[in-house]
């Protein structure tokens, strides 16, 4: 159904708390200490940052979702959009988003609102405080942005029927195993995950009348030997490996179910949403840092007798897609907003994802040019932006397939 203009338009409170100005001033602390210089250094050498990921920890960061029964803060993407906008803008581009949105942002959300208690009571308190890193299994070679054909199979099988070795049998007979068979591309964290949030077909798709029917989503725990994973080289953020993960007759419990089985997709959509404010979140906070690195440049740099940032051809290209960050981003507070509500926000969250990381992109494009050729160079950076804010229009979901989603809501007929 299309919607109407005048629908959606809740109040917003421009209020800052104690909480978001708090958040604020610790993001930016940490971004200082975790600055270019850092990511420069950890992307030449291809190194996780260990370092940064339990300065989040430790700030409490990682467990801004996680509720305080489960000794999280029991906050809101909200929070977390400013956290990662702020970290990302005050010097850690993409890693600012990148070290939190798998973890502590779909994991958390995705186990807080859909997992049974004891599911719960086993990871959220180790994701609060960065014990445990999760990697999120969705994309597969052939199915790609069309997630509906994701092919891996998760099949029914008693451990008891399955066990050669019959103490063996006994000792797991309790409880029903899923055995997962299939392949993933392109799971970030692979290499190091302690788990995957898998996502497998139950039901083949040619056995369903929908095709969000016949999806389940799993926890796996990813030291099982019948996993193997092998990283991808790729164009830029390599403090993380993103990575080609392989499932042979791997057995998981039948509790590591997370949600219903067959009923998965609705599990998945809670957790795609947040990942959609943490992308607009990361193209308005690189777009904001390489505009501000170049505003200092374009001061500084004098040619032809005056400061490059005097002539409009420089300072004007960068302050409009400032402009439009500034608005995107009222978009993502508002799509958050909606989201901790408990409210539908596909609209917003593709709205917001889309427009600051349009925004994004043409602030760091202006910013390259305005340093000339230095734009070229690693040391100033501003290159590195470039090659990171890339991958905000690739994914999580690309820019056409956002637009194909907001084009479906305003009336077009639906394009996928
Ligand atoms: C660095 C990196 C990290 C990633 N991390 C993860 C991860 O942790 N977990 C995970 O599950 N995935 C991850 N991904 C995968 C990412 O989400 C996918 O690359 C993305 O979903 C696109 O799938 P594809 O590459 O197969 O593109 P394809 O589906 O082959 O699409 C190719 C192009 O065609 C366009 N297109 C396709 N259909 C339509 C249509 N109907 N209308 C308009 N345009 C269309 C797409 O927008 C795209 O531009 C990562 C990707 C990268 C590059």
């Amino acid at each position: 159904m299309s919607r109407t203009r005048d629908d959606t338009n809740p109040p917003m409170n421009f209020e800052d708390t104690h909480e978001r100005s708090m958040i604020r001033q610790t993001a930016a602390e940490i971004a200082e200490q975790y600055g270019p210089e850092h990511w420069r250094e950890k992307e030449e050498n291809g190194e996780f940052s260990t370092e940064f990921w339990n300065e989040l920890g430790d700030a409490g960061f990682h467990g801004l979702l996680v509720p305080e029964e489960y000794d999280g803060a029991g906050m809101g993407m909200q929070e977390m959009g400013l956290a990662m906008e702020t970290l990302c803008a005050e010097g850690c581009g993409m890693a600012g988003t990148w070290y939190l949105v798998l973890t502590a942002g779909m994991a958390a959300v995705g186990i807080r609102e859909n997992g049974t208690e004891e599911q719960k009571e086993l990871y959220l308190p180790d994701i609060a405080t960065g014990a445990r890193n999760f990697s999120i299994g969705i994309t597969e070679p052939e199915a790609g942005t069309n997630t509906l054909n994701v092919a891996t199979r998760a099949e029914k099988d008693s451990a008891e029927q399955s066990s050669a070795d019959p103490a063996e049998a006994t000792a797991s007979a309790d409880g029903d195993e899923y055995v997962l068979n299939g392949k993933k591309a392109w799971i970030t964290f692979a290499d190091r995950a302690d788990n995957m949030i898998l996502v497998t077909r139950t039901t083949p798709r040619e056995e369903v009348d929908r095709g969000t029917d016949g999806i389940s989503l799993f926890v796996v725990d990813m030291d099982d030997p019948n996993i193997d994973v092998s990283p991808i080289s790729k164009h830029a953020m390599n403090y993380s490996k993103s990575c080609e993960v392989f499932f042979e007759d791997v057995r998981v419990p039948e509790e590591n179910l997370l949600g219903e089985e067959d009923d998965g997709w609705w599990v998945l959509v809670d957790m795609l949403n947040p990942e959609r404010i943490g992308f607009a979140a990361a193209g308005t906070g690189i777009g904001k840092l390489a505009s501000n690195a170049a505003i200092q440049y374009a001061n500084d740099r004098e040619i032809f007798g005056a400061p490059i940032g005097t002539h409009q051809a420089v300072s004007f290209p960068i302050t409009e897609a400032y402009a439009k960050m500034e608005t995107a981003a009222l978009m993502r507070e508002k799509a958050a907003w909606l989201y901790d509500q408990g409210e539908d926000c596909g609209y917003e969250t593709n709205v917001a994802k889309a427009t600051a990381v349009d925004a994004g992109i043409e602030a760091v494009k202006h910013s390259m040019q305005a340093f000339g050729g230095w734009g070229y160079a690693t040391e100033y950076d501003v290159e590195r932006w470039w090659r990171e804010i890339n991958l905000t229009r690739l994914a999580p979901v690309s820019q056409q397939m956002a637009y194909n989603h907001i084009g479906q809501q305003l009336g077009f007929p639906k394009s996928y």
